[in-house]
């Protein structure tokens, strides 16, 4: 079956496994997945599975990546956190759906990477930064929409209060090694928060670059940018 055949069922399985935005599931269809992972596993770039992306990091399976952007009510005039950009997939979903996408990422080089698939595909609204998410972007917040793509030990206080009037934020909360709860935070007009659970996920962790601190006072972006 040709890439372009498994797309589309791809897409058939999304619809029926519950993913009902139409947009999101465009951003999905315009995504070439196969261009964001190993060359060796190109072929399975549209099955529903967890594909490896180097430095033992990994991409989440598809309908994970569309549950999660669906979930983050993405809207054309957001301004979009994402905290571990990794080969760059889901910033490029987001960045379809999105007014501009600032996303942060430790491994240099894995960041490197996704940097030239954004500009290989010619995505010239993202704007990517070296650093430790636990901090977030703090040069840039308020966002309107902050995703997470690793599993936090915890909540992470600093992301929330980057979080504008109206936002949402979407992490996966829980010990590495287990499975973590996925929960979306919102932030009413109050400025109160919300918590919802959408379920069970499985992410590698994000990690805490200094252990001997509070994992919102790690070192944050750092060094030259990258964007
Ligand atoms: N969203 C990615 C997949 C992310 S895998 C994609 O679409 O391909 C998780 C990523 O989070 C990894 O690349 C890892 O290096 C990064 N990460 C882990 N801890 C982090 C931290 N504290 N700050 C920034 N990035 C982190």
């Amino acid at each position: 079956m040709s890439l372009a055949a498994r797309k589309i069922r791809l897409i058939m399985q999304l619809r029926q496994a519950g993913v009902a935005d139409t947009a999101v599931l465009r951003a999905i269809e315009q995504t070439p997945r196969e261009h964001f992972v190993p060359e060796a596993f190109a072929d399975q770039a549209y099955e529903a599975t967890t594909l490896p992306i180097g430095h033992g990091q990994t991409l989440s399976a598809p309908d994970v990546v569309a549950r999660m952007t669906q979930a983050l009510r993405p809207d054309t005039r957001a301004k979009v956190l994402e905290v571990g950009s990794g080969s760059g997939y889901q910033a490029a979903v987001l960045a379809r759906l999105s007014r501009r996408v600032y996303t942060v990422e430790r491994d240099r080089t894995l960041l490197a990477g996704a940097q030239q698939r954004w500009q290989d595909l010619g995505l010239h609204n993202i704007t990517a930064q070296a650093g430790d998410g636990w901090r977030g972007w703090p040069g840039q917040a308020p966002f309107a929409r902050i995703i997470v793509t690793a599993a936090a030990a915890e909540i992470p206080a600093r992301l929330v209060d980057q979080l504008a009037e109206g936002g949402v934020l979407v992490v996966p909360v829980g010990a590495r090694n287990q499975v973590q709860e996925l929960l979306r935070i919102t932030r009413d007009a109050t400025g109160a928060t919300h918590e919802a659970s959408l379920g069970p996920v499985r992410f590698v962790p994000l990690i805490q670059d200094d252990p001997g601190g509070q994992p919102g006072r790690a070192a944050g972006p750092s060094g030259p940018s990258l964007a």
